[in-house]
């Protein structure tokens, strides 16, 4: 139907005839002369049509926002005067000759050039908002994404794929979603929370090298970087160690940010975990800012002041300083603020210093706690974080957990707020995880998944499982985790060992997990992989706000599709062959 894309017109078209499909972006009426943007996926292009072109200029003027239409016409080049700087194709016009209306359209639920729409009206005429310059864009570089993944990956080797979205339960540690059987009354499918197991039988098949870029179910609540449904790069090799899976997947990103960002990564640092929640107070630290946590346990001890020698004197907590050069500008104000942040996170309060004037000693600090701490630890603290003129200092003291968690997302709102960030990007791999973690009943869980290899034997291994490292590495770029995976296990005593740690008794282990134990029998190789999320990925390197901005159609916060208005009701009759009853919801009182 068209000769060119809108959006490709240039100076070298002209005096060429063209014929142009696309939609009305806007129509103006200029004193007899009609003025049409034609959008397509390309780009918009001014199209003219004055009265001469009788029939058509009749058409033209009919027209209105989102039409769609049809136009033949010539390009031409605009006088000095009017040639548009701020448009691709603004140096060009195209003369229209005869246009025809392939569809009418409804006046949009929103004006397409308002930034301001609210997201759920965006969401319900979500194929209107696709029409964005912006969403297009993003959904085209996410293409580019892809396309060049799969490019890297299979130069290197790697098979795509596809594995059951009808499945059992995967514990990635989240809800799974369910789907009844209707074949087996009383039972259910899962869907994957990842094709974790999946791929490691593919390994046992002898594919060596797998991947696929897999949609994954999570039954979570929602927060601002999640949804329920969203998509992995899913990656597994045979017989290679740790390093070489690294390096591998390291290159992929390299090459992506390489040639389609023109950024060059360089080589990803090392971290330890132990390293990671210690001196930045989070598993994914953002290293783009300079701020860092010190420890300050052992100068508190002895000192009378509760809040601070009861956490010093108790090895489950942490007593943290975090220096913020130049941070005694924040106000009152927003120092409250900052607490209320922190209590997010559980911390009880935010008690802070501020150093004006060092060299006069405590008298040159401001501080509500300077009394409580005494002159000789509070000048022991300035020296020990290497506070200086112009600095804040804020303190946690609790919980390991409430203050590592609450620093260091303190550390990471600071670093927004004030700007701090010392590069664009930041990538690094955070490695030497611990197996496990201790639950709120003193219960342990995998840190990542159970299939997850230990860095030591299986007696060493149930001897003290607390202290066990992983084998399993995460890839942090910008405070994000962009990826994380593990050599896993492949012997079944080892695997058989984490089931014990985590509980799962011999007859659990056989319902849920006898045919990955069966296939551990069958000649197993060595392997491992790693998973990257897409939509965070393309989220980060488009710069958008919200994994919404980056997902064609995307879920609520509620996990609700509003344009479809899923999930919906279903008839009884559907209900009935799938053997469901569903109960009465209980009038409210
Ligand atoms: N299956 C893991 C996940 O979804 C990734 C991996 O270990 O490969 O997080």
């Amino acid at each position: 139907m068209r000769t060119q894309y809108c959006g490709a017109l240039n100076t070298s078209f002209i005096d060429q005839q063209v014929t142009l499909c696309g939609w009305v972006d806007r129509r103006r009426d200029h004193g007899g002369v009609i003025f049409i943007d034609l959008r397509d996926r390309d780009g918009v292009v001014q199209v003219v049509f004055d009265p001469d072109a009788a029939e058509n200029f009749k058409i033209a003027d009919k027209v209105r926002s989102e039409y769609v239409l049809r136009v033949q016409g010539r390009v031409r080049a605009r006088s000095e005067a009017t040639i548009n700087p701020n448009m691709a194709t603004g140096e060009v016009e195209v003369y229209g000759l005869e246009v025809e209306i392939l569809n009418s359209a409804e006046t949009p639920p929103f004006p397409l050039h308002d930034t301001t729409v609210g997201e759920d009206v965006r969401l319900r005429y979500r194929y209107v908002d696709l029409r964005r310059q912006d969403m297009q864009e993003r959904l085209r570089f996410r293409s580019r994404v892809t396309t060049a993944i799969r490019n890297y990956l299979d130069d290197n080797g790697f098979l795509d794929i596809e594995t059951p979205i009808l499945t059992r339960a995967t514990p990635e540690g989240a809800r799974d979603y369910l789907v009844p059987s209707r074949t087996h009354e009383g039972k259910f499918f899962a869907l994957p929370q990842s094709p974790q197991l999946f791929k490691q039988l593919l390994m046992v098949s002898g594919f060596d090298r797998y991947y696929q870029i897999a949609k994954c179910f999570r039954d979570e609540d929602l927060r601002a970087d999640r949804q329920p449904e969203f998509t992995q790069i899913d990656i597994e090799t045979s017989f290679m160690d740790e390093e070489q899976i690294m390096a591998v997947t390291e290159g992929m990103i390299r090459q992506l940010f390489s040639r389609l960002k023109g950024v060059e990564l360089g080589e990803f640092p090392r971290m330890p975990y132990a390293e990671a929640m210690q001196t930045y107070g989070s598993d994914k630290p953002d290293l783009r800012i300079p701020l860092q946590l010190t420890e300050i346990k052992d100068l508190l001890k002895d000192i009378d002041f509760k809040v601070f020698a009861g956490p010093a004197n108790d090895p489950k907590c942490r007593v943290t300083a975090l220096k913020v050069s130049g941070g005694a500008s924040i106000s009152r104000k927003q120092i409250d603020e900052y607490t209320k942040f922190v209590g997010i996170y559980g911390a009880r309060g935010l008690a802070w210093i501020k150093v004006n004037e060092l060299e006069k000693g405590v008298e040159g600090l401001q501080s509500p706690i300077i009394k409580f701490l005494g002159d000789e630890v509070t000048l022991q603290i300035m020296e020990r974080t290497g506070a200086a003129n112009g600095d804040i200092v804020f303190f946690g003291a609790d919980k390991s957990k409430v203050v590592t968690e609450a620093l260091g997302a303190l550390r990471c709102k600071l670093g927004e707020d004030l700007d701090l960030y010392t590069c664009d990007w930041a990538p690094l791999w955070v490695v030497d995880f611990p197996m496990f973690e201790e639950t709120d009943d003193g219960s342990l869980t995998s840190l990542h998944h159970p299939f997850t290899a230990p860095s030591c034997a299986a007696d060493e291994l149930r001897a003290n499982p607390a202290a066990a490292l992983s084998r399993a590495y995460d890839m942090v770029l910008n405070g994000c985790e962009l990826g994380g995976g593990s050599i896993r296990i492949h012997q079944k005593p080892m695997q058989q060992a984490v089931f014990e740690v985590l509980g799962i008794d011999t007859a659990e282990q056989r319902e849920k997990f006898g045919f990955l134990l069966d296939a551990l029998q069958y000649g197993a190789p060595p392997h491992g992989g790693l998973a990257f999320g897409l939509d965070r990925l393309i989220m980060l390197m488009t710069g958008a706000h919200s994994i919404r901005d980056v997902i064609a159609f995307p879920k609520t916060q509620s996990a609700a599709c509003v344009m479809t208005d899923a999930p919906g009701a279903v008839a009884t009759e559907q209900l009935r062959e799938l053997n469901i009853r569903l109960k009465k919801k209980e009038p409210v009182a």
